[in-house]
């Protein structure tokens, strides 16, 4: 089957009047970019209060649909068959060669619903039901009519073109990409942070990401594999700002002055400090981590306090009530599971200890970073200037700053 057109559809809850704007305006950007990478010509139209892409030239439409099966804010996909105003006879035709080839086998119902915005065209909206309700069942003995609860809606729209679509292919959701500003993502190479990139994002925030790498106690590969995650949840989020911080000095050195059951934690806190600067620095309005309650020792409740208390941001954690189950689950859905079980070592697992705290005591770990006041404060200034900035597609990466180096986009 050809399709030359998709129709969107697309949640419109909660979006009047002015938000509707911005939220379609959104939805379309984030459409261009998905589609950018595509082979062929399209055109997104926002007409009749509905976002619809043309399909210019030839395409391929598994391509096509992944692409646009991507796009935040996007609950359906109509693949649409466009046709010239034709008489009903020679649409009828059409209609039924379309449900045959679109609905072969399966036994299922339908209904055909028929809108005449077109006035000059002289056969009702009524008529076209009932003359294209018997064209499908003379023509696919496997379908039946049920006009209360059918399981196929066909639609035919006669404007200045008859628009013949029943397909619907689910869209991921949630609101478009860049409708509700912009965060910064501690993005790890485990399977949690990605999954609470994805997940902010799917409400409408733009990501920015932050990894701590320590070679050469990690590799390259650690390194390729955080670049290769941000790379998944970019294609639904659009091109990702991903800081490679390098962070060896400062481990080295809490691991030097401070007792080794509060390194995590430590550590933690200054993950948290750096990335609250670079976030600032952005126009970031909050921190994304993939922490979840009592996961691991560093993620009690009283240990993810005491985190907290370096940052003035807001921290948003998604996963905070999720099972490691569940968030399998929705890594598996957005294709980054995979990557994440890679065994590469990321920084923190080389420097954990045996017995960490879990429930660190505020005054006592300030304390202890007193430790680090002769060095600490030059060591985070050098990571933060000697950051690596890359933008990371779902294509791949593109260095834009060298550790360094000034920053070229
Ligand atoms: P994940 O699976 O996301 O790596 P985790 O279960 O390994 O999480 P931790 O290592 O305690 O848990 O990390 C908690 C959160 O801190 C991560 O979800 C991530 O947001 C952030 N984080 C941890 N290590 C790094 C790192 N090397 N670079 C950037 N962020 C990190
Ligand atoms: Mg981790």
């Amino acid at each position: 089957m050809k399709y030359q057109a998709f129709l969107i559809k697309y949640a419109e809850i909660g979006i009047k009047g002015k938000n509707r704007h911005l939220f379609e305006e959104a939805l379309v950007r984030q459409m261009k970019i998905a589609l950018k990478p595509c082979e062929g010509d399209f055109a997104i139209h926002r007409t009749y209060g509905r976002v619809f892409v043309e399909c210019l030239s030839d395409y391929d439409y598994e391509e096509v649909t992944d692409a646009l099966q991507h796009v935040f804010g996007i609950s359906g996909i109509c693949p649409v068959v466009e046709l010239p105003v034709i008489p009903i006879d020679e649409l009828r035709e059409e209609t039924a060669r379309y449900m045959k080839e679109a609905y072969p086998y399966e036994k299922q119902t339908f209904k055909v619903h028929a809108r005449r915005m077109n006035k000059e065209y002289p056969v009702e909206s009524m008529e076209v039901n009932a003359e294209l309700g018997n064209a499908i069942l003379e023509a696919c003995p496997n379908l039946s009519v049920d006009v209360h609860d059918p399981d196929i809606m066909v639609n035919v729209e006669i404007r200045e073109k008859i628009y013949l679509y029943s397909i619907i292919l689910p869209g991921p959701g949630g609101l478009p990409v860049g409708v509700g500003g912009k965060a910064m993502l501690l993005l790890s190479g485990g399977i949690d942070s990605p999954v609470a990139g994805y997940m902010i994002a799917k409400r409408g925030v733009k990501l920015d990401a932050v990894y701590y790498n320590a070679p050469p106690y990690t590799s390259e590969r650690a390194l390729q594999k955080v670049v290769d995650l941000a790379s998944q949840v970019a294609a639904y989020t659009g091109p990702i700002w991903l800081h490679n911080i390098n962070f060896t000095e400062i481990q080295l050195y809490i691991y030097e002055k401070c007792p080794h059951d509060e390194l995590t934690i430590i550590m933690r806190r200054f993950m948290m400090r750096i990335a609250e600067r670079l976030a600032k620095e952005a126009e970031c309005l909050g921190l994304i981590t993939g922490e979840s309650i009592g996961q691991v020792a560093s993620q009690t409740l009283t240990a993810l306090g005491v985190t907290n208390e370096v940052c003035t941001l807001p921290v948003f954690r998604p996963l905070i009530g999720f099972d490691k189950e569940e968030i399998i689950k929705v890594s598996k859905k957005i294709g980054t599971y995979e990557t994440s079980i890679l065994p590469y070592e990321d920084c923190c697992t080389i420097f954990v200890a045996k017995h960490p705290v879990t429930k660190p005591k505020l005054d006592v770990i300030k304390r202890h970073e007193r430790n680090l006041e002769e060095k600490i404060d030059e060591m985070v200034e050098r990571a933060i200037a000697t950051d690596e900035i890359m933008i990371v597609d779902k294509n791949g990466a593109r260095i834009i700053k060298e550790r360094e180096g000034t920053l070229q986009v």
